[in-house]
């Protein structure tokens, strides 16, 4: 077997980094959309404190951070792909569909046919985490859950002062949410920081709910997984 090399289209390597050897795998993904530069300077900044010794986890966790899963679309500030797909539109739901109404929301010429979307499963796969947090902006900052999670979403949302919403308010067929949350029932947190928050501020808006979200599952039971 081939291992998939964790490449973007335009040859940037796509990082991921393991912290703890705990039990409980959790996956946090960022930079799905370049453009929310929100999420992934978050990320960015965590590995550096874990680094640093100045943030902790728990035994029990093995954290597993890809801070940039589209560094093309990242390095140049760009929602898309370098083939324009829009990757939370991307991914093989059984609800995936060629059609768009904005070009931002092109979900690519078949399911899963981005390299990237290849490497979120690879990842998945490999992780085999039990929470999936990805970052994301907004402007309509929440907790978006997915999967039977509304606990955790709650949690989330009491440290970091966000709504909690299993809806976003529109389908998004081929999206993380869909693909892990509603199909798989792996919990699903997309997190919308509010667009155009200065690094600073998201740290000290997001940390806590961060950190409690990682912990969760450490103390609460986990909902069985059903398969698509
Ligand atoms: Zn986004």
């Amino acid at each position: 077997m081939t291992e998939l090399a964790y490449k973007s289209l335009q040859d940037r390597t796509i990082e991921h980094h393991s912290f703890g050897s705990g039990k409980l795998s959790v996956l946090a993904i960022g930079g799905v959309h370049g453009n929310e530069s929100e999420g992934f300077l978050f990320l960015e900044r965590f590995m550096d404190e874990l680094t640093k010794g100045n943030i902790n986890l728990d035994s029990g966790i093995t954290l597993h951070i890809c801070p940039r899963i589209n560094p093309d679309g990242c390095a140049v500030l760009r929602r898309t792909n370098q083939n324009n797909v829009d990757l939370n539109r991307n991914l093989p739901t059984k609800d995936w569909s060629g059609e768009f109404t904005d070009v931002r929301y092109f979900p690519g010429k078949s399911a899963g046919s981005e390299v990237e979307s290849e490497i979120t499963i690879d990842l998945i796969q490999k992780t085999d985490p039990s929470l999936i947090i990805s970052m994301h902006s907004y402007e309509k900052a929440m907790v978006n859950y997915n999967g039977d999670c509304e606990n955790l979403a709650n949690a989330m949302g009491k440290k970091n002062g966000l709504v909690a919403k299993g809806d976003i308010g529109y389908p998004t067929p081929g999206s993380l949410g869909t693909y892990t949350g509603w199909e798989r029932n792996l919990p699903t947190i997309t997190l919308e920081i509010l667009r155009g928050q200065e690094p600073g501020p998201v740290w000290d808006q997001h940390l806590d709910g961060f950190m409690d979200a990682v912990h969760f599952y450490l103390k609460n039971p986990l909902p069985e997984r059903k398969n698509p």
